[in-house]
């Protein structure tokens, strides 16, 4: 049985990015970027004004001046008509361009009203004899200048990115498009959230829990409905998710009478790349994949996984293997498996010969991160999973672990 390592580097050899198209800005949230962007204009686009305040310059102060007459007033948006000279101040709010002459502004708060002047808009005096030259004036292009790149291809549009693609004139970029995923869950004892359970029924947790797993995860999903233990309703289903770029099968790979999920992937023409792992809770997980070509000839196939039915083994696998595979497909290049390492709260004896994801509380204020395990009653109790924040990993073998030791934990 292949580790899960191995596992998930055959995961990632068949992962190929999407190809690139352009998308609307607004749209573009999440998505990894496909090109270079430069600026098309200087920030600022001027020597501009950080303050309220005056324009003077600023050797005046050193001179012991200390009133000014004022000849303009400049808001944002407006362009000054005229240089200031010796004596002289203009008015000027936040974000204006520095007048001509002038190599300070003086924040109003230091300033006050005086009497008199030469102008209609009278008289400022100036308290302020440190003012430096160039204080409060911030540079054109200082933030950026035209013709600079300002985001490489590969980052993620996060908020910021996307103001910044506004502030350089960009309504449209060139970005990987974000995978498509088909959830289907399979079961005949599978019922919907609306109906109550009846003997040797459960409700359908997994359908609505991987496609918001997917969905948090950059994809758009697609609902398949319940898939049941027959070749034909599975092989319909299977057959419509595989018009998405990764269809995610929960239930029916095990070794039970009606497991058929393998069988009907291999008439549709699935190859099985992987069956089983060694892995706790997730041992009987499936993954293969459908050849097909993309726009430009070049192959990528389709991904298909096999989740186990119990829930807490298919949300396990869909964090270690799914999660990355999303993140591969959307131009992401780095694992996404978070890990942190944390300090056991408690003695922990670990049985059985397969590496153990245990539902657990990380608390990783500072110095060091503390895991609690939480008591755990297995594969199907999703119960305890929605009181974790983490899963704390014990490698395979027995092994008595004491409070204290190191331990690899996944966030969740
Ligand atoms: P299977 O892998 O199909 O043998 O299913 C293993 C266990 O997981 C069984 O107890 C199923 O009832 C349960 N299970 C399968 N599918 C789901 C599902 N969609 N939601 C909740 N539990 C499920
Ligand atoms: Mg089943």
């Amino acid at each position: 049985m292949l580790t899960v390592d191995e596992a998930l580097q055959k995961v990632i050899e068949h992962a190929h990015v999407r190809p690139p198209s352009p998308v609307a800005v607004r749209q573009a949230l999440g998505l990894v970027l496909a090109e270079d962007v430069t600026s098309d204009v200087d920030s600022p686009p001027h020597d501009k004004s950080i303050v309220d305040g005056f324009a003077i310059v600023v050797e005046d102060l050193a001179r012991g001046v200390t009133q000014f007459d004022i000849v303009e007033e400049v808001m944002a948006g407006g362009v000054p008509s005229r240089a200031i000279a010796s004596g002289q101040a203009t008015r000027i709010m936040t974000g204006a361009p520095v007048p001509a002459g002038a190599t300070a502004v003086v924040m109003v708060e230091r300033t006050q009203p005086a009497p008199g002047g030469a102008t209609p808009l009278g008289k400022v005096a100036i308290d302020e004899p440190n003012a430096t030259p160039g204080q409060n004036i911030m540079r054109r292009a200082a933030s950026l200048a035209a013709g600079a790149v300002v985001l490489r291809r590969g980052s993620e549009i996060r908020p910021i990115e996307i103001g910044l693609l506004s502030e350089v004139g960009r309504s449209e970029v060139s970005a990987h498009v974000r995978p498509s995923v088909a959830v289907l869950p399979t079961g005949n004892e599978l019922v919907s959230v609306v109906e109550r359970p009846g003997l040797g029924q459960i409700r359908n947790s997994n359908g609505p829990m991987l496609l918001a797993a997917a969905l948090r995860a950059g994809a758009t999903t697609l609902d398949l409905g319940v898939g049941r233990d027959n070749e034909e309703s599975l092989g319909r289903l299977i057959g419509r998710g595989l018009r998405c770029d990764i269809l995610v099968i929960s239930g029916g790979v095990s070794a039970g009478v009606l497991d058929l999920v393998p069988k009907v992937l291999a008439d549709a023409g699935v190859k099985q790349v992987f069956h089983k792992i060694s892995l706790k809770p997730g041992k009987p997980l499936w993954f293969g994949t459908q050849d097909c070509d993309g726009p430009s000839g070049a192959s990528c196939p389709r991904l298909v996984f096999g989740l186990p039915g119990n829930p807490v083994s298919s949300l396990v696998c869909f964090e270690l293997f799914v999660r990355p595979a999303i993140a591969r497909l959307a131009g992401r290049t780095a694992d996404h498996l978070r890990t942190v390492s944390a300090r056991l709260a408690a003695d922990f004896v670990h049985r059985g010969d397969r590496p153990t994801y245990h539902p657990a509380l990380l608390d990783d204020a500072e110095p060091e991160a503390v895991v609690r395990l939480l008591p755990w009653r297995g594969s199907g109790d999703l119960a305890t999973l929605a009181g974790a924040n983490a899963l704390a990993r014990f490698p395979a073998g027995d092994c008595e672990h004491a409070a204290g030791e190191w331990v690899e934990t996944l966030l969740l």
